[in-house]
This record gives C-alpha cells, sequence and structure tokens, in this order.
C-alpha cells in the first residue's frame, strides 16, 4: 500500500521524494492539477532563508504593532472582521514571544535550518538544477541606525546562534548592490543566506522527476482522513471516492488545518509581491528591507519585490493594492526602479503562532503525519522536512530531535 501525502506544494513534494527514495510507493493528492496550481510554493520570494531562526513574536514585539497597522504603507494588515476569528491566534502569538520560549523556537529554527543545504542541494543536482541555487548571501538594509538598532535582538539571537552577520555602511552597501540608492544608510550582509532562480520552476521539475519515479498523482480535494481502530488508512475524496494507504501525510500548506486530527492553531498569512520583468536596475542578491519588513529577489524572471503580512483569512479576495505599497517604499530605496510590466500575486504562508513549523506523527492517529505550517520558511525547509518525514514514516533515527514540531505542543488549548 502507498504512503498518501495530501498537497502538492513544495512541502508535499519534497515529502514524497524522500518516500520514494526509500522505496515507499506513494500517492500524492492536490485539488489542483500540475497546470493549476495554487498554493504558495509557486509565487514566494525565492530565498533559502536558512539564517532565519528567530520567530516572529519576540519580546516587545507588541510596541511596534500599532505603528505597522496604522501605516498605509506598513508591513501588517488586519481585517477588522476576522478579529473575533483570529483573537485565539494572536493570543497564542503573543505567548510564544515569552523570552524563554522564543530561546527554545530559536533553536528549534536553527537545527532545522541546519540540515538545509545538505538536503536541498543533492535534490536540485537530480533535478537538473543545480545552476539556479545562488549562494551568495543577501543584504539587509536600513534607513538608518535606529531602525538597525530596533533589530538588535533578533541579530545578537541568530549571532549566537553561529549566524554571521555582518555590520555594513553607507560605502559597504554601494559596493555589495550599487542600485540600492542613498535612502538606505547601513544593514547588515548575511553570507549564508541563497536565493533560487525561480521557485515555481522546481516546484514543477520535481512533480514531473517524481512521476517519472512511479509516483501516482490525484487530483481532488481531500475532505478526511480516514480511519479503522483508531489508525488512519486513507483519504476521502470530495464527491466520496476514497484512496487506501498505509500512512497519511498531511502537507496542505495554509488548509492543513481541518485535516490534521489533532488541536491545531493555523493561520493563512498572506503575502504579496510583484514581478518585474525588466526592473531597470541590477540586483545580485537578495535584498531585505529590515524596518519595511519586505524583499527583492533576483530571478530569472525578473525582479520580485513582496512581502507584508495580511491576516484576512482563506477565502477574502486578494488585495493587491498591497503588492503596490510595496513597489512604492522599493522605489524609494532604489531609484533606477522601473515598475511597469509587473506581474503582481498573493500568496497564503501557512503561518503558526509560533513560527515553528508542525513535523511530526501524530499524536492521536497512528499513521497520521504532519508537515505544514512553515510560513515564511517553507521553500527554505521543505527538503529537510521530506527527510524528517520519511524518517518518521520508516522509523529512521531523525537527525535532530523533532519533538518541537510536534503538534502536541498546541494541547487541549487548541481546541
Ligand atoms: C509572498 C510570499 C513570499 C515567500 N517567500 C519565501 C521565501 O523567500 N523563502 C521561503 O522559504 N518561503 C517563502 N514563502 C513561504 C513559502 O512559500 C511557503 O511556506 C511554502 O510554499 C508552503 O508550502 P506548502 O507545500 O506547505 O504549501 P502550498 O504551496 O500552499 O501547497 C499546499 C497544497 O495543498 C493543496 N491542498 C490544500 N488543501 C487540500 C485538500 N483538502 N485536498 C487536496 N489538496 C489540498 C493546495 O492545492 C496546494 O497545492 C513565501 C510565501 C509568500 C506568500
Amino acid at each position: 500500500m502507498a504512503v498518501i501525502v495530501v498537497g502538492g506544494g513544495i512541502v508535499g513534494l519534497c515529502c514524497a521524494h524522500h518516500l520514494a527514495q526509500r522505496g515507499r510507493k506513494v500517492v500524492v493528492v492536490d485539488r489542483g492539477g500540475a497546470e493549476a496550481p495554487p498554493g504558495a510554493s509557486f509565487g514566494n520570494a525565492g530565498g533559502i532563508a536558512v539564517t532565519e531562526c528567530v520567530p516572529a513574536s519576540v519580546p516587545g514585539l507588541w510596541r511596534r504593532v500599532p505603528g505597522w497597522l496604522l501605516d498605509p504603507l506598513g508591513p501588517l494588515h488586519l481585517r477588522p472582521a476576522q478579529l473575533p476569528r483570529l483573537a485565539p491566534w494572536l493570543a497564542a502569538f503573543l505567548r510564544a514571544g515569552r523570552p524563554e520560549r522564543v530561546r527554545a523556537i530559536a533553536d528549534a529554527l536553527s537545527a532545522l535550518n541546519s540540515q538545509v543545504f545538505a538536503e536541498l542541494e543533492p535534490l536540485l543536482v537530480e533535478l537538473g538544477l543545480a545552476g539556479q541555487l545562488h549562494r551568495v548571501g543577501a543584504l539587509v538594509l536600513y534607513r538608518d541606525e535606529a531602525a538597525r538598532a530596533a533589530d538588535a535582538l533578533e541579530w545578537e539571537m541568530k549571532r549566537a546562534r553561529g549566524v554571521r552577520a555582518e555590520p555594513v555602511g553607507r560605502a559597504e552597501i554601494a559596493e555589495l548592490e550599487p542600485a540600492v540608492g542613498p535612502a538606505m544608510t547601513c544593514g547588515v550582509f548575511q553570507p549564508d543566506w541563497a536565493h533560487v532562480d525561480e521557485p515555481g520552476a522546481i516546484v514543477r521539475a520535481l512533480r514531473a522527476r517524481l512521476a517519472e519515479r512511479g509516483v501516482a498523482f490525484e487530483t481532488g480535494e481531500a475532505s478526511a482522513v480516514t480511519r479503522a481502530e483508531g489508525r488512519a488508512t486513507g483519504v476521502e475524496l470530495a464527491g466520496g471516492r476514497r484512496l487506501q494507504g498505509e500512512a497519511v501525510v498531511i502537507a496542505a500548506g495554509a488548509w492543513s488545518a481541518r485535516l490534521a486530527g489533532d488541536p491545531v492553531r493555523l493561520e493563512s498569512e498572506r503575502g504579496y509581491n510583484t514581478t518585474l520583468p525588466d526592473p531597470g536596475v541590477e540586483v545580485g542578491r537578495e535584498l531585505i528591507f529590515g524596518a519595511e519588513k519586505f524583499v527583492a529577489t533576483p530571478l530569472a524572471l525578473g525582479l520580485r519585490i513582496g512581502g507584508g503580512a495580511e491576516f484576512a483569512g482563506l477565502e477574502a479576495p486578494a488585495n493587491l493594492r498591497r503588492a503596490e505599497a510595496l513597489l512604492t517604499l522599493a522605489t524609494r530605496a532604489l531609484p533606477g526602479l522601473r515598475t511597469d510590466g509587473g506581474r503582481a500575486w498573493m500568496g497564503h504562508r501557512p503561518a503558526t503562532p509560533d513560527s515553528l513549523p508542525v513535523i511530526g506523527s501524530s499524536p492521536s492517529t497512528p499513521g497520521l503525519f504532519h508537515a505544514f505550517g512553515h510560513g515564511h520558511l517553507g521553500l527554505t525547509q521543505a527538503a529537510p522536512t521530506g527527510r524528517l518525514i520519511a524518517d518518521l514514516v520508516t522509523g529512521a533515527p531523525p537527525p535532530f530531535d523533532p519533538a518541537p514540531f510536534s503538534i502536541a505542543r498546541f494541547g487541549r488549548s487548541a481546541r
């Protein structure tokens, strides 16, 4: 019998890849077919953000939130109608920002991120896409010293975990990235960061490679996990058809909570970007605007500018004005930027309140596994997640302690 993976985004496909490598029969179920990808994995910023080990919720963050919410170009947007529904997630988010919890989360994210290149590089070689990975670092930019100082805790926590973070001034910025204008006066260079040429191309190539290797793809909406004597036995698709399996992996991105089978807090953190095919500026590496919280990545398709965090659920239509707002900010930082001809996009980041993905076996249902909730880091962490899931499904020893990622951490409070 096969292992059934629900979700054909980058995380589900990496799980399928590692399971197939271990000789398991695999079926991937996705509601969109190969040509109709609805998930976050296709349009993201392409950053391999291995240095990002500090969670979104940190001590003192609440002091910055009102300013962000009031700024029409700000990085955070909450639709007021969503507040009652969001309240438990927001409460859990604030709880995750306690100092001792933040340290434990950062340690767990570091352990996962330390496995990224070891898993991603061979995968890209197998796909014939090794040349699409650029290990050229990323440059974090600030308007002034006060803005850089506001992130001091983040830099301190990263350095304490071995992340290389080199402060730079105006002269080094001009040398590293001449397209950055004088509005950005200081920054931090992170040599360990990388980016890819096009995240969607990796998803498409991986899907094609898996199909060649005998992984089956089913188009359909998984509506429930089926069980017998308490054990997962497969999934039921909308319309009633059932797929039988020896195990089920839920990797359905921001849509995973309904199928998880255990209490969890998961929200869609919507992000926006615009890809400019002819940006008129040369950018050599990913640029990260530290205070404004958006990035510009030089992809093969053009310069992709985006970010932001909008909490508006899975159903509300995209508000592409959020993408335009980020372009406005980008033109202030990159004076020669041409914004015509851009393609705007919105994607649902699967966000947990503690910024840790949910990876592990279900505490309540043998045979059910979780691989979702990667938030801002799903492209980065997909390959080691796939490896960990294959270890857990096959009973092999994992390369690091998976306990911090277990869904059990949500406990009864998330029912
Ligand atoms: C603007 C933006 C920029 C980002 N930039 C980066 C970045 O630079 N680096 C990085 O590492 N990450 C980045 N991310 C995050 C990253 O894109 C996500 O974390 C990642 O794509 C999540 O992958 P996934 O496979 O879990 O989910 P998805 O890609 O969303 O895939 C989930 C799949 O599950 C399917 N599905 C859902 N429910 C069902 C169901 N019931 N039945 C069948 N199929 C179902 C969906 O159709 C979808 O194809 C960014 C995200 C956004 C929005």
